[in-house]
């Protein structure tokens, strides 16, 4: 029989139809070969191409840069010149619009064509969690940005044209539903329990043992119990923060450290597979807000979503996040 969990975070509900089971080697990708030269000529990304690209908003590493920010060439926002609130709102009859502005600028995580997340050095990582933090702090800054969304597409499926390694930030200048409907359930859920919920959830996982992938001492990695899909991982700070801006140069470290181990183990245990991570994190002006708790979320895809998932919100998931624990956990290799 299926079992139905629901996440204590968001009240949302996955399916786990087992009998669809499957072993790690089974999820095993066709992929497009990747090009494996550390240079492409046509590569707006590579180093000597920087002409390329718009201007560069951020460079770390000199005199040869390690990461560079640029605004995306194909932005889905428009850069706001005032940084004063000043978002227009259209009513044309029954329907309502805004002015498009926002950022979407690209995180070009190594001059290096051929890099891989998984595999570059500690100092490395920390340079593209350092440029994550550097780009949301200038972007919060703005009135008219009320969230910012850092995202990483890795490979076909999770939506990437480009093999260069790099990573999105998006600020848009209003909280869609579901990020509002996330911070709703916690604040219900601190409103009943006077505690945050993914505090909680800390807690009661390091009490359990049964769920973790990776434990430092600043950090947790686990498969959620309710997981949206196999091998999805939760990755957060020990200690309350609201909002991604609030962690400091230590933790920049440490998340560069689990973030790495994680990826590693994905790497290894499912060789390669597409995914997409997102730092899920309270709005700026919500930061210091006791029920919200920033995290990292990292979703391989190696199922899709189909019509129910589409038409429901719900998900189905074919492996318990027991087991993918228990399989990422004993992954040592690397
Ligand atoms: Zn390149
Ligand atoms: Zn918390």
């Amino acid at each position: 029989m299926s079992i139905i969990r629901q996440d204590i975070a968001t009240r949302d509900w996955t399916i786990f139809a087992l009998e669809r089971a499957k072993r790690p080697q089974d999820y095993k990708q066709e992929k497009k070969i990747r090009n494996n030269q550390a240079y492409v000529e046509d590569c707006p990304f590579c180093k000597g191409n920087e002409h390329m690209t718009p201007e560069q908003r951020l460079v770390i590493g000199d005199p040869d840069w390690k990461v560079r920010v640029v605004p995306n060439k194909f932005a889905a926002l428009t850069t706001s010149k005032q940084t004063s609130y000043s978002v227009q709102r259209h009513k044309t009859g029954l329907y309502l619009s805004m002015d498009g502005i926002g950022e979407h600028e690209v995180l070009i995580e190594s001059p290096v064509h051929n890099q891989h997340l998984a595999t570059m050095d500690q100092a490395e990582m920390e340079k593209v969690i350092q440029a994550y933090q550097q780009r949301f702090s200038v972007l919060s800054k703005n009135e008219n940005y009320q969230l910012i969304i850092i995202f990483r597409n890795h490979g076909s499926r999770a939506g990437t044209s480009l093999e260069h390694p790099h990573s999105q930030l998006i600020a848009t200048p209003f909280v869609p539903g579901y990020i509002r409907n996330r911070l709703q359930e916690a604040q219900r859920y601190f409103d009943d329990m006077g505690c945050c919920v993914y505090c909680d959830m800390i807690e009661y996982e390091i009490q359990a043992n049964k769920r973790i992938i990776e434990q430092t001492q600043d950090f947790i990695a686990f498969a959620p119990y309710a997981s949206v899909s196999p091998y999805n991982i939760m990755v957060l700070p020990k200690r309350h923060q609201s909002c991604f801006i609030q962690a400091g140069d230590d933790l920049q470290r440490g998340l560069a450290t689990i973030l790495k181990k994680c990826l590693i183990k994905l790497h290894d245990a499912l060789m390669d597979p597409d995914y997409n991570y997102v730092i899920d994190s309270a709005p700026v002006d919500k930061a210091g807000e006791k029920h919200y708790h920033w995290h990292v979320e990292i979703l391989p895809r190696l199922t899709t979503r189909a019509g129910f998932e589409l038409g429901s919100g719900m998900y189905i998931n074919t492996i318990l996040p027991e087991e993918c624990a228990r399989i990422l956990s004993n992954t040592q290799k690397s």
